[in-house]
């Protein structure tokens, strides 16, 4: 169990390696966030990073964001809580009113119920598209091929307010090539965010235009029972 100086010496070696990438790759230290990714942790661990000063955080599950954010909201003004993973449409509703920031779209049917759930709800996260670079069937994220026609579609059809792209890089490729292709999905789009790069690779993300890049277990520690879980 880390203790919160283990916590703040974690943030700070993280901050440093994230300037000296982009400083490697001619970018300003300010041109990438860290979204420090909470899920699974043990509230003492994101209470320590609270009082680091991070406020920039994503999480893979609703329910479980509800239950360790929607108190906290109020304590902490700057707070930016960021959706980083699959999303079914009937739990639209609730990413809506909690995330400031939903970045795992990929299908016409979402698009619909996160339009559908702005409306009524009078707000709307800033959203990205997740793209599945790798092409793999267990995981979520539109095709390569398809990114074109579904940004347009987020963007016209549905008007929502489609900002970047996020990818998961398979685990045993090289990610550098994914990073690549993301970014030239995005350019070719006029999208500025890159969600991209995680705990063992977020250097190299830097290195080919993250934005933001999404650590966990660098950060806090291991997540507790990981090991059983996929993802
Ligand atoms: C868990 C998770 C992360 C963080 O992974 P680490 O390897 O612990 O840094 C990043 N992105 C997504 C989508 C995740 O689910």
């Amino acid at each position: 169990m880390s203790v919160p100086s283990d916590i703040a010496a974690a943030r700070a070696a993280i901050l440093n390696r994230m300037a000296k990438a982009a400083a490697e790759a001619g970018r300003a230290p300010q041109g990438v966030t860290l979204i420090a990714v909470s899920k699974q942790q043990p509230d003492g661990r994101v209470e320590a990073m609270l009082a680091t000063g991070q406020r920039v955080f994503g999480e893979n599950r609703v329910h479980e964001a509800q239950a360790r954010w929607t108190s906290r909201r109020s304590d902490y003004a700057h707070l930016q809580l960021r959706l980083i993973g699959p999303l079914q449409s009937n739990k639209a509703a609730d990413a809506v009113a909690l995330f400031d920031v939903i970045e795992s779209l990929d299908r016409p049917k979402l698009a619909a119920a996160l339009a559908d759930e702005a409306q009524k709800q009078g707000r709307c996260p800033e959203i990205l598209i997740q793209v599945n670079t790798g092409e793999e069937a267990q995981k979520t994220g539109v095709p390569p091929l398809e990114a074109d026609a579904f940004i347009k579609s987020a963007r016209e059809t549905y008007g929502l307010p489609l900002r970047g792209l996020m990818c998961i890089p398979p685990v045993d490729e090289e990610p550098a090539m994914h990073f690549a292709l993301l970014a030239k999905i995005a350019a070719r789009n006029g999208l500025a965010t890159l969600s991209m790069g995680m705990s063992d690779d977020f250097e190299t993300a830097i290195r080919f235009g993250a934005t933001h890049v999404r650590i966990g277990s660098a950060l806090f520690g291991t997540r507790p029972g990981s090991a059983q879980l996929t993802e």
